[in-house]
């Protein structure tokens, strides 16, 4: 990120670990987030990041299977766009903890503008949703 000049990076989340669902990867992933500031509109930035994943030797065999490096866009602003190759806000993101943990850590106030509820209120409520479901 830091080498291309029309990007620059204001803050990185720490690492999570995930435990992998869908039952085809063997590993553990570590997710995490990034705040950048860019000049690339989203398709711009999403050739750059497909850029990253290849240099990364991402290899992808199987849908949801081991990768090295899966890189995504969540949240441009309060842009809300839906086209073939690139929906934001990232689709599902709202219901996803490995997502939304380490996004709070970084932009808590940031606002989702589909639901309009900020990411650490998305995560109040899945987590909320997530412990009533777990006491089953
Ligand atoms: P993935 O399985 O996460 O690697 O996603 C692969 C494809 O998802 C990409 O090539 C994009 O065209 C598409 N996509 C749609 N929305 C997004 C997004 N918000 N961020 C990244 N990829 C996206």
């Amino acid at each position: 990120m830091e080498q291309e000049e029309r990007i620059r990076v204001l803050q990185v989340s720490s690492l999570i670990k995930t435990t992998p669902y869908g039952g085809v990867a063997k590993e553990e992933f570590l997710n995490g987030a990034m705040e950048i500031e860019t000049l690339f509109t989203p398709e711009e930035l999403l050739d750059y990041l497909h850029i990253l994943e290849a240099a990364a030797g991402r290899e992808r065999k199987e849908h949801w299977g081991d990768r090295t490096l899966d890189l995504d866009i969540l949240l441009y602003e309060e842009l809300v766009q839906w086209t073939e190759r690139l929906t934001i806000p990232h689709m599902d993101m709202a219901n996803r903890t490995f997502v939304l943990k380490p996004l709070a850590e970084i932009a808590p106030y940031a606002m989702h503008p589909v639901y309009r509820q900020t990411v650490g209120m998305l995560l109040d409520e899945l987590e909320k949703r997530e412990g009533i479901q777990g006491k089953r």
